[in-house]
């Protein structure tokens, strides 16, 4: 795995034994050593075969299967920020995250729950106390949307806000059983987008502001045929 996608960092040992699992059988015996800033040793024996719906769609195997290979160094110097550029939309930076209010929104930002209406099925991101469908008040039922597939309702491109990944394609995004979601649009192929694409959701880094590293869910082409 080392000579296909190099060094993660301290992610990397983690998904060598996810890498590992993946092929494992009942009372196979793993031991997992870390070294560097110290120490650390994971020792255990699986009790069963890996989850065989996670191994077809999340497993780091069709993650590596669907990568894009970059087809000149200059967009990943970009990406990277070793090759500084001026960007032509010159706009203000963007503010400090709260840490507070990442916190109490850490449901609907990072586990990306919806809610589903009481009264009629509704499901609606971001969570609200009244159904956009039927008025109703009430909480509604926490509904994970993360794992779903969609496809594309409608779409923008945004040629001048000055991303890296220009231009910056934000899309309405309608999950399949339900569920309608504002978001970027990212890993794709400019002539690929259109209305009706379908896509699934991948957790990234949006940006980092005082050392605040904040993440967000964004669609991607959807890489495998779940149906
Ligand atoms: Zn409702």
């Amino acid at each position: 795995m080392f000579g296909e996608m190099g060094n993660t960092g301290a992610a990397f040992p983690i998904m060598l034994l996810c890498q590992s699992l993946e092929d494992s059988t009942k009372h196979q015996k793993f031991l997992l050593i870390a070294y560097g800033d110290g120490c650390d040793i994971i020792s255990f024996e699986t009790r069963g075969p890996a989850n065989t719906a996670d191994k077809q769609i999340d497993s780091l195997k069709n993650h590596l299967k669907s990568k894009n290979i970059l087809t000149n160094y200059e967009i990943f110097a970009r990406w990277r920020d070793i090759w500084q550029q001026d960007d032509a939309a010159r706009r203000p930076s963007p503010n400090s995250p709260s840490v507070t209010a990442m916190w109490r929104e850490e449901e609907k930002n990072l586990r990306f729950h919806g809610v589903r209406c009481e009264h009629c099925q509704y499901i609606q991101y971001p969570p609200q106390q009244v159904c956009v469908n039927c008025r109703s008040r009430g909480k509604g039922t926490p509904v994970p949307l993360s794992r779903r597939t969609g496809s594309v309702f409608t779409y923008s491109m945004d040629y001048i806000a000055g991303t890296t990944d220009t231009p910056l394609v934000i899309a309405v995004v309608d999950f399949d059983g339900g569920g309608r979601v504002l978001c970027m649009l990212t890993d794709r192929e400019i002539d690929e987008v259109k209305v009706g694409m379908p896509v699934e959701m991948s957790f990234r880094k949006l940006r980092v502001v005082n050392g605040i590293h904040n993440y967000y869910w964004k669609a991607i082409p959807r890489r495998f045929d779940t149906t």
